[in-house]
């Protein structure tokens, strides 16, 4: 492709977002890179809707990074909960400890410093450092994808290194450097409202030279690799109630929801059946001095490489459970903790807490 179509494609989207200004996402045109910064974190891989309900309560509660830094960890990750991908939630706290312990607060103002806090990629360093300090990195995310490879039928794959390479280069050429800010939101916001994965094409304005309108190949962009297949594990929580207290942990290990909490946990390769269960070593000890008050039906969650899949056991314990890690919480206390999406949907469904 020669320049003449990348200048006109560069154009024709800075020209969009003018006319479309009254479409913009909610927090863009913000120049505050902390708000900048949990806005992108919040919004990786959540639906804008969803994102900016999130947003506006961490805004409230933590206005500044340093309110955010000294905010006591199980609220912040309450606030969290039902967002998923917990990591997020963690890393956020220790870059902002991290700012507010090295930096006093003030967050950094070049892509090499934001690019290494924890938690930040190339696309959220790009768009905190051109949003907020007009430095000149284009965003690379599923948008800009989708939007590349239909409007110029690039076809490599966009998960293989060669295509991540490829259109992080491609990108940076198209850039506007004069208003990298602009172009960045420009694209994204183009990307989530005009070619989008079913795309507005009778509405676009670059439909007369876009390659895959022109040849009928939508469907066929952007190109992936072929999907691996998803693992499935088996979850099976045991709901201990002791005078109206339930057995809790919290899940320290380096493993998916990371610093939530969660019950009594059989883990199994494979469906189990409750005589298999029954047999489980971590279930005969609990279950000796105990009634079983109600089995769940099946519970699954999808996450982005697994799925998890299970049930939840509630016994009733006539003498109080001792069990290394686990402690003994109340209604309350419980509402105040975060847990999973996989075991907030049984709470909500059994209405075991109210
Ligand atoms: Fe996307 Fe359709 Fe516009 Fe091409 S014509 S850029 S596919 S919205």
């Amino acid at each position: 492709m020669n320049i003449k179509d990348k200048s006109f494609f560069t154009k024709q989207l800075l020209l969009w977002n003018v006319e479309a200004n009254g479409r913009k996402m909610p927090w863009k045109g913000e120049k505050n890179p902390y708000r900048i910064w949990l806005s992108e974190i919040i919004l990786q891989q959540t639906r804008v809707e969803q994102g900016w309900d999130y947003y506006q309560r961490f805004i409230r509660k933590y206005p500044t990074i340093k309110k955010l830094a000294s905010a006591d960890e199980t609220e912040v990750f309450k606030l969290w909960e039902g967002l998923g991908y917990y990591r997020r939630c963690k890393f956020l706290i220790e870059s902002a400890k991290y700012i507010a312990k090295n930096l006093n607060g003030n967050f950094p103002d070049q892509y090499e410093s934001i690019i290494k806090l924890k938690g930040v990629g190339p696309y959220t360093a790009a768009a905190i450092a051109s949003f907020a300090f007009n430095l000149p990195y284009a965003v690379v995310d599923g948008n800009v994808y989708r939007i590349l490879s239909r409007y110029f039928g690039i076809s490599i794959p966009i998960d293989s290194d060669d295509g991540i390479k490829y259109f992080a280069g491609f990108s940076a050429e198209l850039l506007d450097k004069s208003w990298p800010g602009i172009y960045n939101q420009s694209i994204m916001d183009f990307g989530a409202t005009v070619c989008k994965p079913v795309p507005l094409c009778l509405d676009c304005p670059l439909q007369k030279k876009c390659f895959a309108f022109k040849s009928n190949t939508i469907e066929l962009y952007p190109v992936k690799k072929k999907k691996p297949v998803r693992k499935i594990r088996w979850f099976y929580y045991i709901i201990a109630e002791y005078d109206h207290h339930i057995l809790i942990k919290k899940r320290e290990q380096k493993d998916i929801w990371q610093n939530l909490h969660e019950m009594i946990l059989h883990e199994s390769k494979e469906e189990l059946s409750i005589d298999q269960l029954n047999q489980s070593g971590v279930f005969k000890k609990i279950t000796r001095h105990a009634s079983i008050i109600d089995i769940s039906e099946s519970y699954q969650q999808h996450l982005t490489h697994q799925t998890i899949k299970g049930r939840f056991i509630h016994v009733k314990l006539s003498i109080r459970p001792r069990l290394n890690g686990y402690k003994l919480e109340n209604r309350s206390a419980i509402l105040k903790l975060a847990f999973p999406k996989y075991i907030t949907g049984y709470f909500e469904d059994s209405r075991i807490l109210f």
